[in-house]
């Protein structure tokens, strides 16, 4: 089966592959091949950024992965969603834009990595963004991903921020920016009403170049090798078997699920696991699909005593106003993905840097279910940031298109449950700060009678979920718990690169979508031969 060829393949156009096609392509002597397994990102439920929670639980544009039974979260089996479209991910997320404290990049570097210290990746995220209040050191202000403040003038988000300071904590005017700690307004992936994904910003605006091919409904089955060089892929594209050469590198874009998935379906990964599926061995790495990594959430949820929840305007009728008025004109409540405000702080004073996020909602809505089910009432989405529970991502047979078996092992870790039992307590605090008085009405969960460490621990097991934000299945490093080196090259094989979520060392304390865009612009200079920009190291000192 012969196919075309091309300098690079690139898997999976989610929010790396589509940073990844946009940067080679930028040299027009390279050809470049594009695979996406979904399709075009057509849906108005992706657009319309109110609407992601739909676009969210589309299973056309979504690959439908659920967990085994959580062993720690009462045996529940906890959605996974993942974006099977154009933009990946990008296009069905919610759309906060987080980049991380510096501490995270720093701890990246420590591990065995200085090229990823905050310094180094800093110029990176700069590049990426054109950020609406425009760039100063920290900040950019002529990238290709749009990023907006969001308004905040509810009042349920205007006595969120004032009570961060009267319990004690500090406010930033810009989490991305020189400090990331404290209560914020937060920024998101939009632009004049619309999600900016990174179709939106990478990639449509090249899909003229002569030199990119970009194939939808391509699912790829396998990374084909030569002795240890990978040389071409086979996929089915629309159905057919396919396959298309790749004359300098294959690069896997395919995400924290789907990267290790492909890898093992090519024979790289632990060569017992290999055996055990009848799949030949090109290099053992075991490390493929270990560390799986994500940040737990559950929502601590008040009812109000002022109608004043946005809860109110999404009733059926409101709902087609709202989607009305958006189609007609790009405005009103269609324009909001609802999380306006945030903050990242400590749970306990002995923690070194902030390791619990709210998003905070002006209303109440069970995140991880298929019901719209929006309430009134106020809620804050906490999670934990830096968890120590690991998972696996795992062949179930040698079939591409089933399912791989995923496990997280949320709550394995001890500390994993004493940050949360604590962040709920912090957070207990918080609602009973003078800003609240006005509008707080009685906490819905995790409710009053809910008291002891056990009794909260109990119901965090019972409720808590994923903020979607897998990672490091095929962490970059330099020991045995790796699977890439720092530019995304795998071990042991040639011509083999994972540039996604799935190649982060360990989770850092923020949504997950902007740190992979900037290690996507990071390792796309690695990968075009250019000399790295150049790290910012004043304005890392400056930062905290
Ligand atoms: C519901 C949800 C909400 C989220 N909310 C936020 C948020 O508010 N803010 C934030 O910053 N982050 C958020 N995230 C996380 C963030 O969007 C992801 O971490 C990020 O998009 C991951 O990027 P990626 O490139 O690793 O993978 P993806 O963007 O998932 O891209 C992988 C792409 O590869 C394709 N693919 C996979 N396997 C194959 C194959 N074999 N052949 C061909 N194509 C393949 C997939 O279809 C997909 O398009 C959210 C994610 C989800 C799912």
């Amino acid at each position: 089966m012969a196919g075309r060829s091309y300098d690079y393949i690139v898997i999976g156009a989610g929010s790396a592959g589509c940073v990844i096609a946009n940067r080679l392509t930028e040299d027009a002597g390279v050809r470049v091949l594009l695979l996406e397994a979904g399709g075009q990102d057509s849906s108005m439920f992706i657009h319309m950024p109110a609407s992601a929670a739909i676009a969210a639980r589309d299973p056309r544009i979504t690959w439908g992965y659920n967990t085994d039974p959580e062993p720690h979260l009462d045996d529940r089996s906890i959605q996974e969603v993942r974006g099977r479209v154009l933009g990946g991910s990008s296009s069905v997320n919610g759309m906060v834009a987080n980049r991380g404290n510096p501490r995270d990049y720093d701890g990246w570097a420590a591990g065995g990595l200085p090229t990823w210290s905050y310094a180094h990746v800093l110029p990176y995220f700069r590049k990426m963004e054109t950020f609406d209040r425009g760039a100063d050191d920290w900040r950019g202000g002529a990238g290709p991903q749009h990023i907006e403040t969001c308004p905040a003038t509810n009042p349920l988000d205007q006595a969120f921020l004032a009570s961060g300071p009267q319990a004690g904590y500090q406010r930033t005017e810009d989490q991305n920016g020189r400090q990331h700690e404290g209560f914020h307004v937060a920024q998101r992936f939009t632009r004049n009403g619309r999600r900016w994904s990174t179709a939106a910003g990478y990639l449509r605006p090249v899909l003229g170049r002569n030199n990119l091919t970009l194939e939808i409904q391509a699912h790829v089955q396998r990374v084909v090798f030569d002795g240890k060089r990978a040389v071409a892929v086979e996929y089915r594209h629309q159905g057919v078997a396919t396959r298309a050469e790749a004359e300098r590198e294959v690069i896997l874009c395919g995400g924290t699920i789907n990267s290790p998935q492909t890898l093992l379906l090519s024979g790289v990964g632990d060569a017992q696991h290999l055996s055990e599926h009848e799949i030949p061995v090109v290099a053992h790495v075991p490390a493929v699909g270990r560390h799986l990594e994500d940040h737990l959430i559950v929502p601590i949820q008040y009812s109000t005593s002022k109608p004043v929840s946005v809860a109110r305007k999404l009733s059926r009728l409101g709902r087609w106003r709202t989607g009305l008025e958006w189609l007609l004109f790009k405005k009103g409540l269609g324009t909001t993905n609802f999380c306006e405000t945030g903050c990242f702080f400590r749970s306990s004073d002995d923690i070194a840097f902030a390791n619990i996020q709210h998003e905070f909602y002006p209303l109440c809505a069970n995140m991880g279910s298929d019901e719209s089910n929006f309430a009134e009432g106020f809620m804050f989405s906490m999670g934990i940031m830096r968890p120590g529970s690991q998972g696996r991502v795992k062949l179930v047979n040698a079939d591409p298109s089933t399912h791989p078996s995923i496990r997280f092992n949320y709550l394995e870790a001890q500390d994993d449950c004493r940050q949360m039992i604590d962040g709920v307590r912090k957070t207990r605090e918080m609602v009973h700060q003078k800003a609240w008085d006005e509008l707080r009405g009685t906490e819905l969960t995790p409710g009053e009678q809910t008291q002891t460490d056990e009794e909260i621990l109990a119901w965090i097991r019972s409720i808590g979920s994923t903020e979607y934000h897998p990672c490091s299945t095929c962490r970059m490093g330099t020991d045995e718990g790796s699977v890439t080196d720092a530019e995304g090259r795998v071990h042991d094989v040639e011509g083999l690169r994972v540039v996604d979520a799935s190649i982060m060392p360990s989770n850092v304390t923020a949504n997950l979508n902007a740190p992979v865009i900037m290690i996507a612009e990071k390792i796309a200079d690695a990968i075009a031969g250019r000399t790295p920009l150049a790290p910012l190291e004043d304005a890392a000192r400056r930062a905290a």
